[in-house]
């Protein structure tokens, strides 16, 4: 046995906070990090939309900051981020309405916009897809990752949950432009799957609390889905081994039908094969015993759904940022900032932005001293680009 993961039911204890400190100590002799040795925890919720349904639960983040004191973490030490990727809110607004954002300012904890970090270019060695990729600042520079996922059903990756949660690590626009790159349910799995690699190979300090308490399903998932009543929390350090264990319970016939599990397998980025995950707490029978079966996407669905995304939805929403040359200085702070060198700057000349090498990060926004660059939706023209 190598991998070790924890169920626990949460009616078998006062309140979720308490269950999950219960789950997370049933593996933690097994952890490879020293909880306070790490001086920069980031926690990694699933915040993609105001409503608390498509969230990680609120009540998640305070029983892991509740096991983070016991244990004698410092406050001072953890933060927490995410980056929806959504058009019109961030992921601080998301927390500000769904009580998140309050739990972490009592609690003394930071709350990240990983959209408003400098994406950091990073090389993912044996990449399938996102040859040209980049990460959030603020997971570059952690030295443990509390990854807090959701399981709920989606139309292009059959399903999210402890892996495809690492895909808000990529700061905002990016994810749609690697949609793109991960233009069928398949590649969009390798796309996936590139980007945990480089989180199996970058972050080596990770613990997954999996939120499978009210799952959601169904092909509106994981935005608007059906929520069902699991009562169930996962933890362990294997995202992949998490993962086939939350599909086996929900009786889901084969994770291998999930195109980023089998490539995240086949890369052998975690453990795929339940004879080798040893269960603690609640026995897989008992789990399987008292959920209802999860209902998923078939395969149509989720070719229909990456059509859709990559051909409409990426090329209407990408967010471009404009110069407003009336108030622009030509200092060159822009060009200077551009983690994509997508701006051509020449001296005493208005800066030039490169719209293929765009990736939508907006640092240049955050940056210009003369608020000379306004984000803009490409709108319906974008359907007439290539990129
Ligand atoms: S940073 Fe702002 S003011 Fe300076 S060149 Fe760029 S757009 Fe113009
Ligand atoms: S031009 Fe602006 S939005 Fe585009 S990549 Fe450069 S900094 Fe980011």
């Amino acid at each position: 046995m190598s991998t070790k993961i924890s169920i626990v039911n949460v009616k078998n204890y006062e309140n979720i906070p308490d269950a999950i400190v219960a789950a997370i100590k049933l593996i933690e002799n097994d952890v490879n990090f020293n909880l306070l040795e790490c001086k920069n925890i980031l926690l990694k919720p699933n915040l993609l939309r105001a409503s608390k349904e498509a969230c990680t639960q609120p009540v998640f983040v305070e029983g892991v900051i509740k096991y983070l004191k016991e244990s004698g973490v410092q406050m001072k030490h953890v933060s927490i981020g995410d980056s929806p990727g959504q058009i019109k809110i961030s992921a601080t607004q998301i927390a500000k309405k769904i009580g998140l954002y309050e739990v972490c300012e009592k609690a003394g904890i930071k709350f990240l916009n990983f959209e408003q970090d400098i994406p950091v270019h990073e090389k993912i060695e044996g990449s399938l897809r996102l040859e040209d990729y980049y990460v959030s600042k603020s997971v570059k520079d952690c030295d443990l990752l509390i990854n807090l996922p959701k399981l709920k059903t989606h139309g292009e990756a059959t399903i999210t949950g402890a892996i495809k949660n690492y895909w808000g690590v990529i700061p905002g626009g990016l994810k749609a432009k690697y949609h793109m790159v991960g233009n069928t349910p398949d590649k969009f799995g390798e796309a996936l799957a590139d980007n945990f690699s480089w989180i199996v190979t970058n972050k080596p300090n990770r613990l997954t609390v999996y939120d499978c308490v009210r799952i959601m399903e169904g092909p509106m998932g994981p935005v608007s889905g059906n929520m069902k009543q699991w009562d169930l929390i996962l933890v362990g350090t294997d995202e992949l081994a998490l993962d086939v264990v939350a599909l086996e319970i929900g009786k889901f016939k084969s994770s291998k039908y999930v195109p980023h599990l089998r490539n995240a397998s086949e890369r052998g980025l975690g453990e795929y094969h339940l004879e080798n995950i040893e269960i603690l707490g609640l026995s897989l029978e008992e789990a399987r015993k008292i959920t209802p079966k999860f209902k998923v996407p078939g395969r149509r669905m989720t070719k229909f759904a990456s059509f859709i995304t990559r051909r409409i939805i990426y090329k209407v929403t990408k967010k471009i940022p404009i110069l407003k040359k009336k108030m622009c200085i030509k200092c060159g702070q822009c060009s200077e900032v551009c983690p994509a060198n997508a701006i051509k700057f020449l001296s005493g000349s208005y800066p030039e932005f490169l719209r293929r090498d765009c990736i939508s990060c907006l640092c240049c926004m955050e940056m210009c001293p003369q608020e000379a660059i306004k984000p803009k939706l490409r709108g319906i023209g974008g359907l007439f680009h290539s990129y």
